[in-house]
């Protein structure tokens, strides 16, 4: 049996060292199985610890314990004024680039093999006092499976065992349920969106809802003027039940569609009043909605859903 090897070994007080600087006249443990390892330093080979092949602990367990330790050591160093916060490198919600951020400074401590609500055993939970914030979960070899990840009520991060062991300043989530994050050229391109729209929505006469309805820009097909519409929540096209929320906007009416043949709330034009149809605006790629789905109603969805009508509105060249 090969022996199994020990990326960063803890010494008698539990804190961990790397084997660059380990210093051989000292006793160091495996993190994961706490037996002694040896310091092997060679020639050809890297310096690196090693213990005998046992039947408590295996490779992953190993990296699995140590990558642990170290989301620990790096939020402790950081809270300590020691070393700086941890970066998180995220994608844009909209375009998907990278965007770092680093942990917020409302994390107080990161705790290991932290117990639920529910009973199951988070692998790192970072605490502010007493108030979880969000879980940290390690991956070696098994992802964390759906069924656990929708039972995690909580903001979750998912890292890479070995990446860490890397690099444990930078976090790089394989799954990401942190609130979303929007990069900055998808927030400025937002911010034009939001002066247009009230320009527009002041020249319509129309108040801007602030949840539930979402709005954007379009050219009324028949007067060509710039026009406000709406989405709201849902379920499929040319829908009858009208939209739950009032006060609702004045352009959203109950008519009669020529082209559906038969009636359904819609939007319409301010300004010549004729029907501005749902297949044009959520199914043509230039349509102010094409971009979304609009399925749920939360503070979070209604603004994710804004920015993308955004960033769509500029893409088809309306801004
Ligand atoms: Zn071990
Ligand atoms: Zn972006
Ligand atoms: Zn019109």
């Amino acid at each position: 049996m090969t022996d199994l090897r020990v990326p960063l070994a803890v010494d008698r007080e539990g804190r961990l060292h790397s084997p660059a600087n380990a210093d051989k006249s000292r006793e160091y443990f495996c993190p994961a199985c706490q037996a002694s390892v040896i310091l092997k330093q060679g020639q050809v080979r890297i310096a690196h610890f090693a213990h005998k092949a046992s039947e408590i602990c295996t490779q992953e367990t190993i990296v699995h314990q140590t990558a642990k330790l170290l989301v620990q050591k790096s939020v402790s160093e950081w809270k300590e004024g020691r070393s700086t916060a941890p970066v998180l490198q995220r994608k844009c919600q909209i375009c998907g680039s990278i965007v770092s951020q680093p942990l917020p400074n409302k994390v107080e401590k990161a705790v290991m093999e932290y117990r639920l609500a529910n009973g199951l055993i988070a692998d790192i939970a970072l605490l502010a006092g007493e108030e979880l914030l969000a879980i940290v979960e390690i991956k070696v070899t098994h992802a964390v499976d759906n069924i656990k990840a929708d039972r995690l009520a909580v903001p979750f991060i998912e890292l890479d065992g070995q990446e860490l062991i890397e690099n444990p300043a930078v976090w790089k989530p394989l799954t990401d349920r942190f609130k979303p994050v929007t990069c900055k050229d998808c927030k400025s391109i937002y911010l034009k969106f939001q002066r247009k729209v009230r320009e527009v929505a002041k020249s319509n006469g129309i108040d801007l809802p602030t949840n539930y309805y979402r709005y954007g820009l379009c050219r009324c097909w028949k007067c060509k003027r710039e026009i406000i519409v709406f989405a709201w929540p849902k379920d499929g096209l040319h829908n009858n039940s009208a939209p739950k929320i009032l006060p609702r906007p004045k352009n959203i009416q109950y008519r009669f569609s020529k082209t559906v043949g038969a009636k359904y709330w819609v939007n319409t034009c301010p300004f010549c009043q004729s029907i501005q149809g749902d297949f044009f605006l959520y199914c043509e790629p230039d349509g102010p909605f094409f971009c979304i789905s609009n399925e749920e109603d939360t503070t979070t969805s209604f603004e994710s859903d804004l920015i993308r009508i955004a960033v769509h509105a500029k893409q088809i060249g309306l801004l």
